[in-house]
């Protein structure tokens, strides 16, 4: 069926739990600083400034649990991530209608390479080649919000070699899931396959050849990626 002038390059994809089928990965979608520093007492920040996004590409994902040391960088950084799985889109989607657009949710990791990053914003740069390489964003199956249910509370953690690094409750997010699908529509035709990286609670950190890295979001199964 395809007239290509070169291979069709993969699609692609991550695993679905309790499923042979696989989830197609179009676009993916960051949110910056998400979490406040401590628990929000009353759910809402008054003083809030609007959510900024970044994207990594969609053959970034890598669902193998191995993560390469990647080059150019000496100081790579785990961001554990909930990962929310977009079944449909749109555009100009209000927050009431955004939750209908979720297919599931997963757990992943934003690998950072920090330095890079930092020398990227010093001269106010884009981002990419701090966030955006190869198997830059680690992540475990997704799970079917009909399985799970929305998720807006709920542990979030990731240990390094069994020591925990980063620990945060989903309901800590400054911009909640249904506010980052609102707020992307507004600047982009949101689609099927598109995947929402929600932020990162506090304790990003560095990693090395040989760590383990186990990532935790209550009511999904734990996500463990080694440094290779
Ligand atoms: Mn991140």
């Amino acid at each position: 069926m395809s007239n290509y002038v070169i291979p069709q390059p993969a699609q692609p994809s991550l695993p679905v739990q309790g499923s042979d089928a696989r989830f197609p990965v179009r676009r993916i979608y960051c949110i910056g600083r998400n979490y406040a520093d401590h628990a929000i007492e009353m759910g809402h920040d008054p003083d809030k400034e609007p959510p900024f996004f970044f994207q990594k590409n969609g053959d970034n994902v890598d669902s193998s649990g191995e993560f390469p040391y990647p080059p150019q960088t000496n100081d790579v950084h785990f961001e554990v991530e909930m990962i929310v799985a977009l079944k449909s889109g749109g555009a100009n989607i209000s927050e009431a209608d955004a939750m209908q657009h979720v297919f599931g949710y997963g757990i992943g990791l934003d690998m950072t390479r920090r330095d890079l990053q930092g020398e990227m914003k010093k001269m106010g740069r884009p981002w990419e080649i701090g966030k955006a390489f190869e198997r830059s964003a680690p992540m475990g199956p997704l799970v079917p919000a009909s399985q799970t249910g929305h998720l807006d509370s709920g542990a979030i953690s990731l240990t390094v070699n069994g020591e925990e690094r980063q620990k945060g409750d989903l309901n800590q997010m400054i911009w909640k899931v249904p506010e980052q699908i609102a707020y992307l529509s507004r600047f982009y035709d949101i689609a099927a396959g598109d995947l929402i990286m929600s932020g990162t609670p506090a304790g990003v950190g560095p990693i090395k050849k040989g760590d383990v890295m186990e990532c935790r979001v209550d009511g999904l199964a734990p996500f463990i990626v080694k440094v290779v």
